[in-house]
């Protein structure tokens, strides 16, 4: 149903005062998940989730002293006073490339060729770099084919741990690396990856089954009849899903009738949410509320928000159902609002706030109806702050706007007129994953 701009008045069904905040539908919702359980799971495939242990670091990151540059190692009190017009000369002992760590000590008035990442030979405490003595310029730094020379004069003096880094510089073994509750990006994989973790415990990513419903929604294929829409929030619904880490799967489209619907339920038995759309709405003329409510334990609200309102939310046969409005932008901006932080919670995550920045609206905008409206906006920086655009028509079916929106602009519930210059909330629902 596209929402019609008839005044509160003519709308006697639309009882704001009955209606649910936003935020109390969110708290009823979130109240009814609970992190999932932990499983072990190859290093690669825990990106973005949540880790269910404490990491311990059982080894020094790096584990031996060693170069930060190329060069040669040194000892520092043999560089006093060196100068480019009064260079230091020292000989030149050995060769040291990353790997192949030399036994020979280096002895007073002695330097090592080095290279980035090689461990310190005993006796040196400091890495004078090749730009900081007369060696020539060589093409070919660290070919092993190539003779060291017998000499290397140093032009600056070297302070001690010049250029060194310290075992356990990044890491000490024995330290809380990462908590319990840690998210899981690439740097963190890169960390564990360095702590030689190849498995980690995460809690396990969320089952949902998605199923769409309606007498006129046809799925992808058959070209559409007389009154077909295509299917297109199951879509919408699943990659959502997929990107916050969640395991979509597609039920498919339920006419609106008892049996087929009772029928597309049963495949969602095993998930760990069902998220349904279409067939809450106050004047609908089909059966799911009925269905719902028949089969489990579901409340119809009605949520003071725009897009979006009908709203359903319970347990069918123990499993939490989620039931989003038909209209694709309502459905999607519902799930936005409630059914990713249910995912979130559910993947373990302490935080699941929308990313949000702060815009300054550019032109007028009404918001009258006392929702809370969610505004598809375009953003733009001026070089100060982001400047929020409409990005379009905003009617709950018009899609080509969230297309071209770049976040939600967040219009609270009792501002009737956002004058241009107002600065409102963003929600950046792509951002942060
Ligand atoms: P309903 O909430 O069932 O009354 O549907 C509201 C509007 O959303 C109607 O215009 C439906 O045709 C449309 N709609 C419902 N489900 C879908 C869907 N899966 N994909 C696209 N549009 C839909
Ligand atoms: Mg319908």
């Amino acid at each position: 149903m596209p929402e019609p701009e008839t005044p509160l008045c003519e709308r006697p069904w639309e009882n704001v005062e009955r209606m649910l905040g936003v935020d109390d539908a969110l708290e009823r919702i979130l109240s009814a998940f609970a992190p999932l359980d932990a499983v072990e799971v190859p290093l690669l495939e825990a990106l973005g989730q949540v880790l269910a242990e404490a990491i311990v670091a059982d080894e020094d990151v790096p584990p031996f002293r060693n170069s930060a540059m190329d060069g040669y190692a040194v000892r520092a009190a043999d560089t006093a006073g060196a100068s480019v017009e009064h260079p230091i000369h020292l000989r030149v002992t050995g060769e040291t490339p990353a790997g192949s760590p030399l036994q020979r000590t280096v002895a007073p008035g002695c330097a090592v060729r080095i290279m980035t990442g090689a461990a310190m030979p005993d006796g040196a405490d400091a890495v004078v770099r090749f730009e900081e003595t007369d060696e020539p310029e060589r093409p070919v730094v660290g070919d092993l084919n190539r003779e060291s020379p017998s000499m290397v004069g140093v032009t600056r003096p070297a302070k001690p741990w010049d250029n060194v880094r310290p075992a356990g510089e990044d890491v000490r073994r024995g330290a809380l690396v990462l908590p319990t509750g840690t998210r899981l990006r690439p740097a963190e994989i890169g960390l564990l990856a360095a702590l030689n973790r190849p498995t980690v415990t995460v809690h396990r990513r969320p089952r949902v089954g998605i199923l769409s419903t309606g007498d006129e929604i046809v799925d992808l294929g058959p070209p559409l009849s007389r009154g077909q829409i295509r299917n297109s929030n199951s879509y919408t619904v699943a990659a959502m899903v997929q990107r916050l880490g969640g395991k979509p799967s597609l039920l498919g489209v339920a006419r609106d009738s008892v049996g087929a619907l009772r029928a597309k339920l049963a495949e969602g038995w095993n998930a760990d949410l069902i998220v349904t759309s279409g067939g809450v709405s106050l004047g609908d003329y089909d059966v799911v509320k009925d269905v719902l409510q028949a089969e489990g334990e579901i409340a119809i609200w009605q949520v003071r928000m725009k897009p979006g309102k009908p709203l359903a939310f319970g347990h069918v046969r123990g499993t939490p159902l989620l039931g989003l409005p038909g209209n694709p932008v309502a459905a999607a901006v519902s799930f936005e609002q409630f059914g990713r932080p249910a995912l979130l919670k559910m993947l373990g995550r302490q935080d699941w706030a929308i990313p949000t920045v702060e815009a300054t609206v550019a032109e007028r905008l009404d918001n009258r109806g006392q929702r809370r409206h969610f505004v598809r906006v375009a953003l733009e920086y001026d070089g100060a702050s982001y400047v929020a655009r409409s990005a379009g028509e905003q009617g709950a079916g018009v899609l080509t706007s969230l297309v071209r929106s770049d976040g939600l602009l967040v219009v609270p519930e009792h501002l009737e007129v956002v004058e241009p210059g107002t600065r409102l909330p963003v929600q950046m629902v792509d951002w942060g994953l």
